[in-house]
């Protein structure tokens, strides 16, 4: 089953710029731009057969550190492309909040993403869904969503969502923000019910997402609450699942209780993603894997899931009708 993961054509839908990266590209940044202290630190955390969660907000912190102007976010962009392409991801969806550094603008940050995905020669089409940090106030959301909207009419092909992310326990939903993204041709991904907080859950569920993240605590066995499960349950809003970056954070407690099995179990919609695959150190591949192994499913249950996730990118028609052609050719030759 693992080579079937491995070779078959997949779909990402939930993977940050920054938690992404490879120790491989890490090492290249931190080498590159003479960052010696985080390269050290680097090598400590890799050096560890077991990472713990403190290890994994180390490199975050690496990450973002060495992605502080426009040459290591251009060569970041690119390796990542390059890294799921590698393992047959066909279609990605990349989120990154924009930053401002010393040496760049948010504006160049956008930029520099940007013209690395157009400069990708990898057999993967490549979207990019900027995200609004929580814990921002709403006057800088607020400037940062003007921006991305600007932005977005200059690269209408590539940049096609917004997301909310940053930590769950900071800062609030601000709905009102997302509806003007939407009314501006954006699409949205929010991160969802991370933590118990059913008010927030019900307001985010309430202007109706194109795609949640996560969706931890919406059932009732994990935080939720019956109403909230109600409502979810009558929208099918699809929602992206991390299973092993859930399990590492501890916000599920083991992969066998991870909530996805009641998506399954009530055959609602869900696809299933990596989050940070650098950091905790995962691939598309391998969450596949595990959830073969947690349901006991059968090759073309995976693909399924594959083809399924189709549905909830955001690209246009034409994009979705020449994935689907490919999964469709590919399901073909390989169910020898
Ligand atoms: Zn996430």
């Amino acid at each position: 089953m693992d080579a079937y993961c491995e070779n078959l054509p997949k779909i990402e839908l939930h993977a940050h710029l920054n938690g992404s990266l490879s120790e491989k590209t890490l090492e290249e940044l931190g080498c590159q731009f003479n960052n010696v202290e985080e390269y050290q630190k680097l090598n400590k955390i890799f050096g560890k057969t077991e990472k713990t969660l403190e290890d994994c907000f180390e490199l975050f912190k690496i990450a973002h550190n060495v992605t502080n102007n426009v040459e290591s976010v251009y060569h970041a962009t690119k390796c990542v492309i390059q890294d799921f392409s590698a393992e047959n991801v066909i279609y990605l969806e990349l989120r990154t909040t924009p930053r401002s550094e010393s040496t760049m603008t948010k504006e160049q940050y956008i930029e520099a993403v940007v013209r690395a995905i157009i400069d990708n020669k990898n057999n993967i089409i490549v979207k990019l869904l900027l995200s609004l940090d929580r814990s921002h106030s709403k006057e800088v959301s607020e400037e940062a969503l003007d921006l991305i909207i600007k932005m977005k009419e200059r690269y209408p092909n590539i940049i096609r969502g917004v997301d909310l992310c940053g930590n769950p326990n900071e800062g609030k939903f601000c709905g009102d923000l997302f509806l003007k993204a939407r009314e501006n041709g954006l699409k949205l991904a929010i991160h969802c019910g991370e933590v118990k907080n059913n008010a927030e859950v019900k307001d985010i569920l309430k202007i109706q997402p194109d795609r949640i993240g996560h969706g931890t605590c919406i059932h009732p066995g994990y935080g939720g609450s019956q109403d909230i499960w109600d409502l979810y349950k009558k929208l099918k809003i699809p929602t992206e699942c991390c299973l092993t970056s859930n399990v590492v954070c501890g916000s599920s407690e083991s992969y066998e209780k991870h909530h996805v099995q009641e998506w399954i179990k009530n055959e609602l919609p869900f696809c299933i993603n990596t989050d940070d695959k650098g950091v905790f150190c995962t691939s598309l591949s391998q969450e596949f894997e595990v959830i073969s192994r947690l349901f006991n499913f059968t090759k073309h249950n995976l693909w399924k899931i594959s083809y399924d996730t189709i549905d909830y990118t955001f690209c246009d028609k034409m994009e979705k009708d020449s994935l689907r052609k490919y999964l469709m050719k590919w399901a073909t030759e390989n169910t020898k």
